[in-house]
Parts: C-alpha cells; structure tokens; sequence
C-alpha cells in the first residue's frame, strides 16, 4: 500500500481509501482529492483494500483486477459501516442494486466530475457517526426513538432488538440507519418513496427508486422479520412491530 499524499496533524481530516486499479483515473483522483483537503490511501487491488486500515470514507472500482468490486464492498460491510461509495462503468440498475444490497452508501457512474464525486462523499460522511455526532447539537436529530422491541439511537448511531430481556445490536450501513430512522419518527405512518429518497439521500440523487427497496430488503434481513416494514402499493412504506407468536 502506498500512502500518496498526507495532510495529518490538523484535526477533522478525512481519510478517503480510494480503490482503483486505472492508473490515469487514480491519479487524477489523488491529486484532486489531496487539493481538496483529504488524506487519499490509493490502492489498487481488493487485496489490498481489504489491508488498509480504518479509513473514514471508501471509494470502490468495481472493476479491479484481483476480485470482484462487489464482493470487496460485501467483505468491507462485514467488518465496519464505513461508507462506501462505487465508483462503476456499469450503470445499470442491476449492478447497482446488488451492490446496495452489499451494503454500499451510494453509487457514482463513470465518467463524473469531481464536483460531484466530492459532493456525494459529504453527503454519506454526513452519515457517519462522527458525523451524527457533529450533527448532534441541533435538536432533531438527537434522541432515541422506542418503538416496540426496537431501539434507535441517533446520537450513537447505535439499533437494538430487545427480546426477552435479551439486546440486539442491529448493524445497519449509515443509509439503511437514516431510512429507518426515518420511519421511526412516525411508526404506522407511511412515508412515500419520494420523501424517503429526499430525506435518506439528497435532494439531487438520481438514482433508480429500486434503491428504496434494496435498503428495505436490508433492513427487514438485519432485523430478523420482514414485517418490521410494510410496502404499501403504490405509496411508501412504513414500520410496524410484528406480531408476537405468529
Ligand atoms: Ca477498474
């Protein structure tokens, strides 16, 4: 692994992981990113991504030449809730929503301005729970929200199950804990698809509405009841507690 560019010692750095085996990509990307403030760790394998320590924010090729990109986010997932942003020439709604279902944040289609690449890493650093943290002075998004066995913690970021006196930690991805806390504010009302997108993305994603319910899927696996969250045709979802005993 080589460390390419270094702005340590201030306080608030980003740590960015960037993945990518093009070399004319990644080195545009290094010197733009390192321009911009961040710390880039670049590596050019999934091997070697999956050896670099503890970054704040990955970006992920999906093509690479070792492994499959997606099976790199899926093995990241499985040991952190980094947020992981795709970076993919493959735009097409499956590739895309199988790697949410992997447990990415967020997807951005070659070719892509930087602008944008940078606006997107905020918004899912957001979302992270330093970011919670950051964000947690304002009011509305402190607190924690009992509904049922379920627990939600904003200001930890943390989900808990608690089932015959036994605690859970649900270990959702920073989008799969906006979207259903999101519900959580209001359990038994249904949110549309257009408010969950504007609230649990931003205003500006343009990605296929497919995406909604691959976090759905998420979240119903990770909580053990599919029933946790009602699709009501044609208008949104909402959170229920499941029925005991059934
Ligand atoms: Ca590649």
């Amino acid at each position: 692994m080589l460390v390419l560019a270094s702005r340590g010692g201030d306080n608030g750095v980003v740590d960015v992981l960037l993945v990518e085996d093009d070399p004319a990509i990644a080195s545009s990307l290094v010197d733009s990113l390192t321009s911009a403030g961040y710390r880039v760790t670049h590596v050019g394998t999934g091997a070697d991504a999956l050896d670099a320590a503890g970054p704040d924010v990955v970006l992920l090729d999906l093509g690479l030449p070792d492994m499959d990109g997606h099976d790199v986010c899926r093995q990241l997932r499985e040991r952190s809730n980094v947020p992981i942003l795709m970076l993919t020439a493959r735009g097409d709604e499956v590739d895309r929503v199988l790697g949410l279902e992997l447990g990415a944040d967020d997807y951005i289609v070659k070719p892509f301005g930087f602008r944008e690449l940078v606006a997107r890493m905020r918004a899912v650093a957001r979302r992270t729970s330093a970011g919670a943290a950051v964000d947690a002075g304002d009011g509305d998004t402190s607190g924690v929200v009992e509904v049922g066995p379920l627990r939600v913690d904003r200001r930890s970021h943390r989900v808990t199950l608690i089932v015959a006196d036994e605690t859970t930690d649900v270990a959702l991805t920073p989008k799969e804990f906006e979207l259903l806390s999101f519900l959580a504010d209001d359990p038994g009302a249904v949110r549309t698809r257009t408010d969950i997108v504007e609230h649990v993305w931003d205003a500006n994603w343009y990605g296929p509405t497919k995406t909604v319910d691959a976090h759905v899927a998420g979240i119903r696996r990770k909580l053990g009841d599919a029933r946790w969250i009602e699709a009501v045709r044609g208008v949104g979802f909402r959170l229920e507690v499941p029925p005991v005993g059934e």
